[in-house]
């Protein structure tokens, strides 16, 4: 076994501004400003088709029923970029010309934050674009940005990927820089205090036009060992700490959210031992555990990664819960179209602790195209029925959707996926249990393979959520807990007058297939 396994995991502090934190009762929606809406009929998505189309997301009227009632945006890059997708950005104090300018962006931020919307720009440390001026400056070995990237005269062969056998270094004017992702991508030297210096000011300008945060793109690749280990540096850890703190002394409500790519124990670590790195980041082993639930129709998965998150993040509010990004497979695509299966995992997720992320389309069950390149995770927004996202003759890119798999046939349709996602959102919005509770999972008896029941609670406040991931009826089972009474929120499948309260057990007399609930326990 290794030293980890004996040292139990110390638990991060909770920091009173980290529990305080606004992002705590918030619901995140990720947007691609490509793929979202186009406003000047170019083929692509820009700031004011984003803009047009935020009540759909929020009309910042608490009792309407027509709006998602989201309550912060994430923005993937929005800078300028050769790329279609940003990730290599060229200025980090400007908005991409195809998205539009700088005040259609404060125009957007006005508007959301009319709202009641938070919003988060994705931001890119570990590398710059190798068309970045910088970069180009730093080829003349003489050059003041030489030292702003890392230049070898040959590439040392002991700098690795972590995750393949890809090459790292690449040979330009007579010598080799380091790039982790990709040639186009070299990595900033974040060891030398000009370049920490000019992304905290890249950031603060940010900030200062109320940007309410930022997403922290491969935040475990931002430093490198002297022998080319690319992963989970104590000098990433130290840089994110100042990164923190330099940031929130002048900005105290701003928000570090990090892309830590990794399975319960790495995550913990990038909220410091002191709770004073990322106030939250990704749950990557969430996402993976409630999609395997909902496909496999068996709890253990799901239950192992909850006892796990458990064990190595007791307070469960530094987690961002999600079931996909733009990384990966849309998860309607992931279940196989499987309405029922995207259903329950909704469900789950809006159960779990953390603040919440939904992906773009994620609410109206897009699968996106069906190729491996990122391209066909990222396609166009469906708004109504022949698409609705450019009066272009064709957007930047597409893929066909089936039938009613857009916003116009579901936004307020009773029993849409939509209306689902609305409604889990306006659920866990008005339970302080299930936006800042903490989670325990229950033992059952009875009910298969499928059953799973946990408790969120918060000041007193109880929410039960039970699901049956089985393709078939549970069958009667019994949660192992005390209360003097259970009643219904929300639920799909549970059988009418299934519950029943006894001594230290509430009992279900039976969930439907892929079936769920949100009961009150008082
Ligand atoms: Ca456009």
């Amino acid at each position: 076994m290794t030293a980890r396994a004996e040292a139990p995991a110390r638990p991060p502090a909770t920091r009173p501004e980290v529990a305080a934190g606004w992002w705590r009762d918030a619901v995140f929606y990720e947007i691609f400003v490509r793929s979202f809406a186009d406003s000047d009929g170019d083929g692509v998505g820009d700031l004011r088709g984003l803009t047009a189309k935020l009540d759909v997301l929020s009309d910042g009227e608490p009792t309407s029923g027509d709006d998602l009632g989201v309550t912060g945006i994430w923005l993937m890059p929005i800078h300028p970029s050769p790329s279609y997708h940003g990730y290599d950005v060229t200025d980090y104090q400007g908005v991409h010309p195809d998205y539009g300018t700088l005040e259609d962006f404060d125009a957007f931020l006005a508007e959301a934050h009319r709202r009641g919307i938070k919003v988060l720009i994705d931001f890119v440390i570990n590398h710059a674009s190798s068309q970045h001026p910088w970069f180009l400056e730093s080829k003349d070995p003489k050059s003041r940005r030489r030292d702003w990237f890392t230049w070898r005269d040959t590439p040392d062969p002991r700098w690795k990927r972590p995750w393949d056998d890809g090459p790292v270094w690449h040979a330009d004017a007579g010598a080799h820089y380091y790039g982790l992702f990709w040639s186009g991508m070299p990595d900033l030297r974040l060891s030398n205090p000009e370049v920490e210096a000019a992304m905290l000011e890249a950031m603060r300008f940010w900030l200062r036009r109320g940007v309410d945060g930022f997403r922290v793109d491969a935040a475990r690749h931002l430093f490198e060992s002297e022998d080319g280990v690319a992963v989970d540096q104590p000098e990433t850890h130290a840089f994110v700490r100042r990164l923190r703190a330099a940031l929130v002394a002048e900005f105290p409500e701003a928000l570090l959210l990090g892309e830590a790519w990794a399975g319960p124990e790495v995550v913990r670590s990038y909220f410091g031992e002191g709770g004073d790195e990322f106030q939250l980041a990704f749950s990557f082993a969430t996402a993976s555990a409630i999609k395997t639930a909902a496909i496999d129709g068996q709890r253990v998965e799901l239950a192992r990664t909850l006892d796990a998150l458990r064990d190595a993040i007791p307070d469960r509010g530094f987690d961002a819960p999600f079931l996909s990004n733009h990384d990966m497979q849309r998860v309607m695509r992931s279940l196989k179209g499987d309405a029922a299966a995207m259903r329950i995992a909704a469900a789950t997720l809006f159960a779990m602790p953390g603040t919440p992320f939904v992906y773009y389309g994620e609410e109206i069950g897009m699968q996106g195209g069906a190729e491996p390149r990122d391209e066909d995770k990222r396609t166009p927004m469906r708004w109504t029925p022949s698409g609705g996202f450019t009066r272009a003759k064709a957007a930047w890119h597409d893929a066909p959707e089936a039938e009613g798999v857009d916003v116009a046939s579901q936004r307020g349709r009773v029993g849409s996926l939509w209306t689902l996602y609305r409604d889990l959102i306006r659920l866990r919005r008005s339970r302080p249990a299930l936006s800042r509770g903490g989670l325990e999972r229950r033992p059952i008896e009875g009910g298969g393979r499928g059953a799973l029941a946990v408790v969120r609670s918060f000041e007193g406040a109880r929410v039960l959520f039970v699901a049956n991931f089985h393709r078939a009826p549970s069958g009667p089972f019994m949660v192992a807990l005390d209360a003097a009474a259970a009643a219904p929120l929300m639920a799909e499948g549970l059988e009418a007058g299934a519950v029943e309260l006894g001594a230290g057990t509430l009992r279900i007399a039976g969930l439907g297939p892929q079936g769920w609930a949100f009961l009150r326990l008082d």
